[in-house]
C-alpha cells in the first residue's frame, strides 16, 4: 500500500508538455469475489488500454506514451485472479513508473492521459484518512496496529500476565478478597502502561487518531487511564477478544469505525464551513473563493460534491488558478491554459499540503453552496485587519 510521501510524489509530478510528455494514470478495479470466475475484469482492463492506444495513435502521439501503454497492456493481459485494485502511474518520457496495490474500491477500471496524474480515485479513498492506530486491549495484553487503507501492520505489544485469580487457588473469605484486589491492581498497572505507550507514540507523531478494540466490560476500567488528549483522539471502539481476534477481523472492524467517522465528520464539518462562510468567518463556498483561499494557504478541510467538476484556467508560468476563463494570468500576465476539470489541479494541491479532503454524496447544503466549500485555519484578510486595529 501507499505511503503519504508516495502520494505526495505523485501529486507533485508534472509532465513536460513542451517535450510531448504525458502522465498516464491507470486504475484497475477487480471483479467482486462472487464474479471472479467470469474474468470480465481482464477483458475490461485490456479493452480500456487498447482504446487508449487507438486514440493515442489517432492523435499521432506515439513514442514514450506508446511504450507506457504497452507496459500497462501487459499488466492487463496477466491480471487474472487479482483480488486487490491497482494503480499504475507512468511517464516514460521522464523515466517515471510506479505501481501500487489499492483496496478494491476504485469504482471502475480507467485510464487517464493528462499533464498530471489523475488522483481523484486515490483522493476519494484517502483524502480524509488520518494516520491511524488500532489498539486491541484486555486486562493483561495490548496489541498495537497501524492501519492504512486495507493494510494492517502489527507493531510491538505489551503483556503483563496477571497473577492467578483467587478462585483458581480455591481461596475464600478474606484471602480471596485480597487476591482479587491484587489482580485488579495488576490490571490497573497494565492499563496505565498501555495508556502511557499510546501517549508517547502520539507525541512522537506515530498516529493522529485512535481506535480501541476491547471487551465491553474492560472499557470502563481502561478509559479513565487515557490521557485527556489521547482520549480526544479516539474515534471509535469495537468489541474484541485480544486472544482470539484475527487480523482480518481487526482490519474490517476498524475500517468500518473509520468509514463511519469520516462520513459523520464530513457532514458536520461542511455545515460548519457553510455557516462560517455566511458569517464571513473561517469558511468559504464556491469555486472562486475556494481557489483564493487555497492560494493564500488558508484551507484546512476541503469539501467537494462527489461528481463536482468545473472549467477553470491555470497559468502556465506561475500556476495561478482562475475560475474566470481569462486568456492571460491576472497575477503575472503569462498565458493560461484551460482545465476541463479544475479538480485535476485542486486535488494535487490538497494532497501536497495535507488538506483534509471530503467527497460528499447527496449533501443538499453543499449543492446549494456551489458544490465546493472549505473550512479555513485562518483568514489572512481578517488577520491583516486585526493587526491594523491592534496598531491603532
Ligand atoms: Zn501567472
Amino acid at each position: 500500500m501507499m505511503t503519504r510521501d508516495e502520494i505526495r510524489e505523485l501529486a507533485a509530478f508534472q509532465a513536460d508538455e513542451s517535450k510531448g510528455a504525458c502522465a498516464l494514470s491507470f486504475y484497475f478495479q477487480p471483479d467482486p469475489p462472487q464474479d471472479r470466475s467470469h474474468r470480465s475484469e481482464a477483458i475490461v482492463a485490456k479493452d480500456v488500454v487498447k482504446q487508449a492506444l487507438k486514440s493515442v495513435a489517432a492523435q499521432g502521439k506515439n513514442g514514450f506514451l506508446h511504450a507506457d501503454l504497452d507496459r500497462v497492456l501487459e499488466f492487463a493481459t496477466n491480471v487474472r485472479g487479482q483480488a486487490r485494485g491497482k494503480g499504475i502511474f507512468a511517464c516514460a518520457a521522464q523515466n517515471f513508473w510506479k505501481e501500487y496495490d489499492l483496496p478494491p474500491r476504485l469504482g471502475t477500471t480507467r485510464i487517464y492521459l493528462q499533464p498530471r496524474f489523475q488522483l481523484k480515485p486515490l483522493a476519494a479513498m484517502l483524502g480524509a484518512q488520518p494516520a491511524l492506530c488500532v489498539a486491541v486491549v484486555d486486562r493483561q495484553r495490548a496489541r498495537f496496529f497501524d492501519l492504512r487503507l486495507d493494510d494492517l501492520r502489527e507493531g510491538a505489544s505489551i503483556v503483563h500476565l496477571l497473577s492467578r485469580s483467587a478462585a483458581s487457588y480455591g481461596y475464600n473469605g478474606y484471602e480471596a478478597g485480597h487476591a482479587e484486589r491484587r489482580v485488579s491492581e495488576e490490571a490497573l498497572q497494565h492499563f496505565k502502561a498501555v495508556s502511557e505507550r499510546l501517549r508517547t507514540d502520539f507525541e512522537r507523531g506515530a498516529w493522529e487518531r485512535l481506535i480501541i478494540g476491547c471487551h465491553d466490560v474492560n472499557w470502563p476500567e481502561f478509559e479513565p487511564n487515557l490521557h485527556p488528549y489521547v482520549k480526544q483522539r479516539v474515534i471509535g471502539r469495537f468489541s474484541a477478544d485480544v486472544a482470539s481476534v484475527s487480523n482480518e477481523e481487526i482490519r474490517d472492524r476498524a475500517n468500518s469505525v473509520l468509514a463511519k467517522w469520516i462520513s459523520e465528520r464530513g457532514t458536520s464539518k461542511v455545515c460548519e464551513a457553510i455557516d462560517f462562510a455566511k458569517a464571513n468567518g473561517r469558511g468559504v463556498t464556491g469555486l472562486r473563493r475556494v481557489l483564493l483561499a487555497l492560494e493564500e494557504g488558508e484551507v484546512q478541510s476541503l469539501f467537494l460534491s462527489e461528481s463536482y467538476s468545473a472549467h477553470a484556467v491555470e497559468c502556465t508560468y506561475c500556476g495561478h488558478l482562475n475560475a474566470h476563463l481569462v486568456p492571460t494570468c491576472v497575477a503575472c500576465a503569462h498565458a493560461t491554459r484551460e482545465l476541463a476539470d479544475v479538480c485535476d489541479a485542486i486535488i494535487p494541491i490538497a494532497i501536497r499540503r495535507n488538506i483534509e479532503l471530503f467527497y460528499l454524496r447527496d449533501n443538499a447544503d453543499l449543492d446549494r453552496a456551489g458544490n465546493i466549500a472549505a473550512l479555513l485555519r485562518f483568514r489572512s484578510d481578517q488577520t491583516r485587519t486585526g493587526k491594523l486595529v491592534a496598531a491603532s
